[in-house]
Formats: structure tokens, C-alpha cells, sequence
């Protein structure tokens, strides 16, 4: 079975190859000749996971899935949720949007937050959703220096690093994305 994977992020999408059950050819974006960038202008990761999905499987009429992902703060009504990548504003700005989240939990001892994962996945027949999440806090400054995006000031539940101080095997077997994909894995698996 062919499938496309709706994202311009290589290594993501190598990462995902090497779990991919056999019987399985991921293809990418530019081997379908789509090298277009798809807005992602909807206000949910559902919405927006299925713009990405519907957009290359109307170019290619392969089974399509993208993923989307958020950091979500109940004391920030959800904030930054959906627009995580651009919290700062364009273009985007990891230290900028850290920066941002700190200065409005300033004095705050609400800092419960948790990451969201929302896969769409397009078929001829139907759509399908996957999604992960884990949940953790927003300690008071940046510690560690591998991952990306937030991870220097997220510390999963149950530990006391930050998920840029973790090794990254060990964040990538219990991270929102990693559930995610088990989740689209299992249903694949079962095609
Ligand atoms: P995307 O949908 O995977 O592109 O993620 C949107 C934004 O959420 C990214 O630009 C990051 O700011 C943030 N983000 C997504 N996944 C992670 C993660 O695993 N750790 C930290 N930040 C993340």
C-alpha cells in the first residue's frame, strides 16, 4: 500500500518510515511533485492536520495523513493551542514563543500544560483521526538543550527534567507525537 505523508519536514517524515509496519511505502511530498506550502489557517490541530491531508490527497488520490501539534495552557485558556509555531509572531521564533509563555505565567503557581498530536488521515473512503498527548508543567525558565520548539521549559509528569534534558529516545517513547503514530500504526496494521 502507497500512502503520503503531507509534511515538508524530512526528518520527520524518516522517522516515521523506519516505524511504519512492512507493506507499507511511505512517499513523500516531493515524490508526488507536490512542493506547494498549504496554509494552516484553521483554528483547531484537527482542522488544520486535515487541510494538510485533503490538499495532497487531492494531488495524488494516494491515502494522505499530516500531522498537527500544540502546547496547550489551561491558565492561558488554551493558549498558545493551535498557533504554538507563531505564539510570537512570523516567522517563527522558539526562544521568542518560550519568552512569550514564561512572561504570562509570571507569579502564576497554575502551570499545568500538556502537548496535543492530531493526525488526519484522507482516504478514497473516509477520514480518520490519531491523536496523542502527554501532560507536564511549565517550569520558571529554558533547561536543556536538545529537542525543540518548548521543550526547555516542559517537564513531562512524573519526572523532574525538562523534555530538552531528556535523551531523545526516551521523549520519543512517550511523547504526544509518538502516541499519535502508534495510534495511525495500529489502524495501519490492521488494513
Ligand atoms: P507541528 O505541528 O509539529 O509543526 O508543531 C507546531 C509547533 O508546536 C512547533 O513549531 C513547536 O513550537 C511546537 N511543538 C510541536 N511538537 C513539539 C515538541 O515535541 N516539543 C516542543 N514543542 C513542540
Amino acid at each position: 500500500m502507497e500512502l503520503v505523508f503531507a509534511t515538508h519536514n524530512t526528518h520527520k517524515a524518516r522517522e516515521v518510515s523506519a516505524i511504519l509496519p512492512s507493506g507499507i511505502s511511505l512517499k513523500s511530498m516531493a515524490d508526488i511533485g507536490f512542493h506547494q506550502d498549504i496554509p494552516e489557517t484553521a483554528d483547531s490541530l484537527e482542522g488544520n492536520a486535515l487541510l494538510k491531508a485533503q490538499a495532497v490527497y487531492d494531488a495524488c488520490k494516494l491515502p494522505s495523513f499530516a500531522d498537527d501539534t500544540g502546547l496547550f495552557i489551561p491558565a492561558l485558556n488554551g493558549a498558545p493551542g493551535v498557533l504554538s509555531a507563531r505564539y510570537a509572531g512570523s516567522p517563527p521564533d522558539s526562544r521568542g514563543n518560550m519568552q512569550k509563555v514564561l512572561t504570562e505565567l509570571l507569579g502564576s503557581d497554575k502551570r499545568d500544560a500538556y502537548f496535543r498530536t492530531v493526525i488526519a488521515l484522507v482516504t478514497a473512503e473516509s477520514v480518520h483521526y490519531f491523536s496523542g498527548e502527554i501532560a507536564g508543567r511549565i517550569i520558571h525558565e529554558p533547561i536543556g538543550t536538545g529537542g525543540f520548539g518548548y521543550d526547555p521549559i516542559f517537564v513531562p509528569e512524573g519526572y523532574d527534567r525538562s523534555f530538552a534534558e531528556l535523551p531523545s529516545e526516551a521523549k520519543n517513547s512517550i511523547s504526544h507525537r509518538a502516541l499519535a503514530f502508534n495510534s495511525l500504526i495500529a489502524f495501519l496494521s490492521t488494513l
